[in-house]
């Protein structure tokens, strides 16, 4: 059995027990054996392992947990986005510009995005990525998405209701009919998740529900873009539904906020339904923020995602988003950093990732710096020395 030992750890963020709401531990190490954490504990202690890496002090966390990204397109949407720094609104219509260059292009060419993306975002210390289809809208190019999906994330998830594509724009009723039948058939084998992007212009809350319960039936987990561009019942309906997560809430009344700080567990573990908040969207559309802050303090669990796709948030990183959410969003660094690894795991539903504890995962990152706080007080440094996944170094 094949050991490794990172020891020489300065600080050590757990997830588990220690200080803080981090539970971080100084002076540690951490005994990975068959792509698991074995052993958690002071350095001097450490037992003996066949490899060996010394992180010199550094500070060590668990891999980033990115539980909302957008990865299976074609083109790009630069012009749009300059045309938007320039005054234009964002209204989510440029989607259908990434689905027709997505219905155009070859397996290889979204094969080759998925991969240089998700590469790009490893670098960055993500070990889980979320993959959404939802460029494709038809049967064949959602199976596809998603089969070219899951060639690299497990955590995969069916977007056909993204937006109504213009063939269908004089009869949405016609295609939520479409996604509910042959091409929620035909992407069910390949997805852990249905996902529905609740918003005006999108689909309203009726096309909604109807969608995400017939997604459940076949098995499939329930997530939802809700809240985003203005308020709406999408936040109360993904609560109705139990669903892991729902994401954006950007736009959130008291009735949102209860509603989904009455899915608290019972162990005071925090809420069933997570609201993940994605504030490179809002950076890139230059939008107000989400308050995590109110979040936070109703008790609600809060996650951070990139939501990295070629429209609003063309962004892979992890501490890109770590740094928004302590500056503009009012969280704290250990929230922010919680928010980003067990966080996104809990808006997963996992619990073998996002910790550093023994059982977990193996999935680490060795930071170029002594403490996680410089995530958010060093903006836009690479501050990712290495990368563990699964025990193994990257
Ligand atoms: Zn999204």
């Amino acid at each position: 059995m094949s050991s490794l030992l990172v020891d020489n750890i300065g600080e050590l963020v757990t997830n588990g027990a220690g200080e803080g709401p981090l539970g971080i531990r100084r002076d540690a190490a951490v005994l990975v054996e068959e792509g698991r954490v074995v052993w958690v504990g002071p350095s001097a202690y450490a037992p003996a392992a066949d490899r060996h890496v010394d992180a010199g002090g550094a500070a060590v966390l668990p891999g980033f947990v990115d539980s909302h990204a957008h990865l299976v397109f074609a083109g790009d949407r630069a012009a749009e986005f300059a045309a938007r720094m320039a005054g234009q609104p964002y209204t989510g219509g440029g989607i259908r510009t990434t689905v027709g260059a997505t219905r155009a292009a070859t397996d290889e060419e979204l094969r080759v995005t998925v991969r240089r993306l998700r590469a790009e975002a490893l670098r960055q210390g993500t070990t889980t990525m979320e993959i959404k289809s939802g460029y494709g809208l038809t049967v064949a190019d959602e199976a596809r998405s998603l089969r070219i999906a899951a060639e690299t994330s497990t955590e995969t998830t069916f977007l056909g209701a993204h937006v109504v594509p213009a063939e269908y724009a004089d009869r949405p009723d016609d295609y939520v009919g479409l996604v509910c039948g042959p091409m929620l058939a035909a992407a069910a084998p390949h997805a852990k998740w249905i996902d529905v992007f609740c918003e005006r212009g999108a689909f309203d809350v009726d096309h909604a529900r109807a969608i995400l319960a017939c997604g459940q039936a076949a098995g499939l987990g329930v997530r939802l873009h809700a809240n985003q561009l203005g308020p709406g019942p999408g936040v109360r309906l993904g609560v109705e539904l139990d669903a892991a997560s729902v994401d954006h809430c950007t736009h959130l009344s008291d009735a949102d906020v209860a509603a989904l700080a009455g899915t608290a567990n019972s162990d005071g573990s925090g809420t069933r339904t997570v609201a993940t908040l994605l504030p490179g969207a809002e950076f890139s559309t230059r939008s107000p923020y989400p308050d995590a802050r109110r979040l936070l303090d109703a008790g609600v669990t809060v996650a951070l995602a990139t939501d990295c796709n070629p429209g609003s948030s063309y962004t892979s990183s992890m501490p890109f988003c770590v740094a928004l959410a302590v500056r503009e969003m009012r969280m704290t660094p250990a929230e922010a950093v919680w928010a980003a690894t067990a966080g996104g795991a809990r808006a997963l539903r996992r619990d073998d990732i996002g910790v550093l504890t023994p059982g977990a995962r193996a999935d680490l990152v060795v930071l170029d710096a002594p403490s996680h706080l410089h995530l958010a007080y060093r903006p836009g440094v690479p501050l990712i020395r290495q990368v563990i996944r699964n025990g193994v170094p990257q």
